[in-house]
């Protein structure tokens, strides 16, 4: 671009911008006429996902493990922490990882937005509520976590950073914003990141069974990326330094869910039954009373047009594989 005063711009630092939700952020921030630089070491994010970027001026792909010493060259504005396995099976599989770029990864993500009296907002999740006895999960909610289950290793590493981030604006100012994200889905997902989205959305596209854990009684709430990103901007560029719930609060039982798919694709698949996951939270919907007053924001995306999106986007990679 030619005229462009690129030192003018904006730049933000996307921690983890090579994976499903980072990348999707980095599209948005480059659309608001901000230069975006990514970090990820691809152990779950994808080069695929930012691809299409690649000769774009105001974009930068920095491959780095940012528990690792992070340098930026330049002077940056906004940090946004996006880094870390998010799938109960990526988790299972990677937990020291896990904890290490909740942990290490945060603080080095901290320190990279002070040295540049930066912004910094940290992607915190619903699993902090745990297996929740308080419905819907309200932010002042402290949660049932099993610290030596599973699942302990993302949800500690998710709390420990919540409070490594309270602990840098406490003592050094830092400004700083939490968002707590609930399930969310949509195009660049991995295909076989375990969650139930991809899972569902392939195997009835393939007609293979779909696979229910446990009586499939549990319950979630998904919320359609584009609205997600959209509040996180928001957050970003309000004033709250307390956690904000992110999601979408329309909740069904997973055996819905199920059905709803098989309705969309019109799959012929079976539903099967199989165990349930250690620890696999019975409920979930956030209470976004916190995002609607503070944020002006509310999903916009129903269930079934996000999932319509979805399930072309899956159908265009399986054709491709
Ligand atoms: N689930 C399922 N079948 C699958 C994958 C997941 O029934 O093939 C269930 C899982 O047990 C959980 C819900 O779907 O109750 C959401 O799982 P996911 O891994 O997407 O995320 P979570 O909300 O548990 O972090």
């Amino acid at each position: 671009m030619q005229n462009r005063d690129l030192n003018k711009m904006f730049v933000s630092v996307i921690t983890g911008g090579a994976g499903f939700l980072g990348s999707h952020l980095a599209d948005y921030l480059l659309k608001k006429g901000h230069r975006v630089i990514v970090l990820d070491n691809l152990v779950t994010g994808r080069i695929e996902n930012i691809a299409h970027l690649a000769g774009n001026e105001m974009f930068k792909f920095i491959k780095q493990d940012v528990t690792q010493y992070l340098y930026v060259s330049e002077k940056v504005d906004y940090v946004w922490h996006f880094a870390s396995p998010a799938s109960p099976i990526d988790y299972a599989e990677i937990p020291i990882q896990t904890l290490k770029v909740g942990s290490l990864g945060t603080h080095n993500a901290l320190g990279l937005a002070l040295k540049n009296k930066a912004r910094f907002l940290l992607t915190s999740t619903s699993e902090v509520y745990g297996d929740p006895l308080q419905h819907p999960q309200r932010e002042d909610y402290w949660g049932n976590v099993n610290t030596v289950g599973p699942r302990g290793c993302y949800d500690e590493a998710k709390r420990f950073a919540e409070a490594i981030t309270m602990a840098y604006h406490r003592a050094h100012g830092l400004e700083t914003r939490i968002v707590r994200i609930f399930n969310t889905y949509g195009p660049r997902m991995r295909m076989k990141d375990g969650r139930v989205v991809p899972a569902f959305v392939s195997q009835a596209l393939r007609g293979e069974p779909i696979t229910i854990y446990g009586q499939g009684t549990q319950t979630r709430s998904f919320c359609y990326c584009s609205d997600l990103i959209e509040g996180i901007y928001r957050l970003m560029m309000s004033e709250e330094i307390y956690p904000v719930n992110i999601g979408n609060p329309t909740e069904l039982t997973i055996l819905d869910f199920a059905r709803e798919i098989i309705a969309l694709t019109g799959a012929k698949s079976q539903l099967i039954h199989m165990e349930l996951p250690i620890d696999d939270p019975k409920q979930r919907r956030p209470d976004i009373s916190r995002a609607k007053h503070l944020l002006n924001w509310e999903p916009q995306i129903s269930l079934r047009e996000g999932l319509e999106k979805t399930i072309q986007w899956f159908a265009e990679e399986i054709q491709k594989n």
